[in-house]
């Protein structure tokens, strides 16, 4: 099974990793991380294939997918 984590405290909130997702389980959270963003992460990680474009889609490099 692949792994996706999210470095919280350095996204921005943009989505582009939401529209990224072919399995439609990337979402932004409702709570603020420490730049005044909603951070993006994943709610059902079981469901992640590990293709990873939500990684490349990223700009600030937030997230990392191990498989
Ligand atoms: S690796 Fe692919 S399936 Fe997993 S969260 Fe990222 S875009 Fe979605
Ligand atoms: S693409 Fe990167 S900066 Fe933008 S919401 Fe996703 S994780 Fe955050």
């Amino acid at each position: 099974m692949a792994n996706v984590t999210f470095n919280e405290s350095l996204c921005k909130g943009c989505g582009l990793c939401v529209s990224a997702c072919p399995k439609h389980i990337v979402k932004l959270k409702d709570d603020l991380n420490s730049k005044g963003y909603h951070p993006a992460g994943v709610e059902n990680k079981e469901e992640c294939i590990g293709c990873a474009f939500c990684a490349t889609m990223c700009p600030d490099c937030v997230i990392t997918v191990e498989r």
